[in-house]
Parts: C-alpha cells; structure tokens; sequence
C-alpha cells in the first residue's frame, strides 16, 4: 500500500525502488528517532560497478547510519544491507541511496516545519510544536516572502530559526515593478497599452510572434525596455552559486540605482533591506515549488485521515513526534 505519509520520507531520504521506509520509531525519552528501511524479498539490485541491475541478493549485513537530526532528536537509519551476485563481479556490497551525500533529511525537516506554518498561525505552530515534543527554538529555516507580521511572528515564536524570502515572491515583485514602468511610460508613449504580458512572461514561452514583438517594443520604448533588461539580469542571478550570487546581487541593485527607474529602486532597496534573507536561498534551496508538492502529500495524508482520529493537518509531524510510529495507514 502506497501511503503518502511514508511517499513523503520516501523522497525526503531519496529512496528510490526497491527501497521502502518499513517503520518509523519516536522515542522521546531517550531523544531518538530510528528510521527502519527494507526492501521486498525477491528484489534485485543493481552491481556498484555499474554493469548489470538485475543482480540476486546473497546474503544481507545489518547496518546503521547516523543521520542529521530531527529537532534535538538524533536520527537513525537501519537497513539489512544486501550483497548481491553479480555474474561479471563476484559478490559485492551495493550502493544504498540514502547514504549519498546530500540526502534530503534536511528537506524533510524543512518542509514538516512549512507544512505547520502554511497551515496555521504563526503562534498556533510553535505551541503545537512544542506540545508534540519539538522545540521551536530548534526550528532553523523558513521560507517566507516580504510579509512583515508573518516575519515579525515567526522571529517571536521561533528565535532561532532564519528566514529565506521566497524566490516566488520575489520575482513577483519584481515583475510589479516592471510593469510599474511601463505604465508610467504609457503615459506619454500610448503604443505601450496592451503588452503587459509580452513584458511578463518567461522569454522561453513567447511564441515568435510575440518574441518579435517583443524585441520592437525593447527598442523602441527605451524605459519599459531598461527595466525589462535589468529584469532579466535579475532572473540570471538564481543560476548562480552561493559564492557568486552576493556580488552579483549588490552590483545589480546599484545598476538600478543608476538606472533612474523609481518602481525598480524601490524594490532594490527592499531586496538590499532583506538582502541576507534573499541570498540565503543560495544555501537552503527553499523554494515553494517543492513544498508545494510536498504539502500535497501531506493533503493527501490528512485526506486520507479522514474519518479517523487523527484527522488533523499535519498527520505526518504528529506521526514523527507523537510516540510510536506506524504508516500502515488502515484504509
Ligand atoms: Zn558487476
């Protein structure tokens, strides 16, 4: 049975096929989370050189990884490991997925915590999470856009924890500022009227004759054309590293500075304002598109919930910290 609750520690661990999480146990005395995997008896792997995926298990190791932690819990992974048979390699231990480096345990946590706060108040999320065993001072990374009382209340409730402004919402912005300009020149130049979209959508979904369209306008209406520029220039910044992006971030809000658009140094200035919150995205990689798909594994959860006791939204953060932890979900 796929339950979506165990779907979403599937992913979060990088597990792929045959590999399952069998069981999940909270202990919170002893501050230990033990996450058992397994895999279907009969189920063939794949040789670690590389050369055939079909190989038959002969005989298993139990193994144990020590994880990142869950809140002040340490975290453990358990699996049966398999050495399989390979008809070229002999009998070799193989590759088991979650022990890669950069295994999202870290997303997991991330997103559980952004689950509670998409979901209710601000305060409401930290009293739950410390009612359900996890401390909210342990809480370490949100994602947020610019909303001041949502910032304020999450700095309240969860003095550790950091903000990275949501991608998403800036680019929103930043598409607000354009288009800003643009009215601003339409004022005086009436064939701006009409080309708001041309403007904002992605240049990889113009069709060509909105491209050439595009490409008019650009020369011909010199401000709406700068800001579009810079526009662009801005959208370049999130395929950088995190070593390049600050540089590259500071010398683009002072082109805009330069630049004499009021719209876009208006939002220059509140990017400079919240600048280490923007760039640490570069870090923490939080954006909404991922804990949009996860929230929906967990609306499914509580879907799927419902009817039984625990019909709550944050099914899955209940199972992690309320005791003893089963997905066979009765269905
Ligand atoms: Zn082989």
């Amino acid at each position: 049975m796929e339950d979506p609750t165990s779907v979403l520690f599937q992913r979060a661990l990088g597990l792929v096929p045959p590999w399952e999480v069998a069981n999940i146990t909270f202990d919170a005395e002893r501050h230990r989370l033990d996450i058992q995997l397994s895999f279907d008896r009969g189920a063939r792997f794949a040789c670690p050189e590389g050369d055939s995926d079909d190989c038959p298990v002969h005989d298993l190791t139990e193994k144990e990884w020590r994880h990142l932690n869950f809140f002040e819990h340490e975290a453990y992974l358990h699996a049966k490991v398999p050495r399989v048979r390979c008809a070229k390699h002999g009998v070799r231990l193989i590759q088991v997925p979650w022990a890669r480096a950069g295994s999202g345990f870290t997303l997991l946590f991330e997103a559980l915590a952004m689950v509670l706060m998409r979901e209710m108040p601000v305060k409401a999320a930290a009293r739950d999470l410390e009612a359900h065993g996890g401390k909210a001072a342990n809480v370490f990374s949100f994602s947020s856009d610019l909303h001041r009382p949502y910032r304020l209340g999450i700095q309240e409730h969860f003095p550790n924890a950091t903000l990275t402004l949501d991608r998403y919402h800036v680019v929103q912005l930043l598409n607000r500022a354009v288009d800003e300009v643009r009215r601003r020149e339409q004022r005086t130049a009436p064939g701006l009227k009409n080309s708001r979209y041309t403007w904002l959508k992605k240049p990889s979904k113009l069709t060509t004759r909105q491209s050439q369209d595009l490409l008019y306008l650009r020369d011909r209406y010199r401000q709406t054309g700068r800001a579009y520029e810079l526009k662009l220039k801005f959208d370049d910044m999130w395929s950088l590293n995190s070593e390049m992006a600050p540089g590259y971030l500071v010398a683009w809000c002072s082109e805009v500075r330069r630049s004499g658009l009021e719209p876009l140094k208006a939002f220059a200035d509140s990017i400079d304002k919240h600048r280490y919150d923007v760039l640490r995205w570069f870090r923490t990689h939080i954006s909404i598109g991922v804990l949009e798909a996860i929230n929906g594994l967990v609306q499914a959860a509580k879907r799927r919930a419902r009817g039984y006791r625990t019909d709550r939204h944050y099914i899955a953060m209940i199972y992690m910290t309320a005791g003893k932890l089963n997905f066979e979900l009765p269905t």
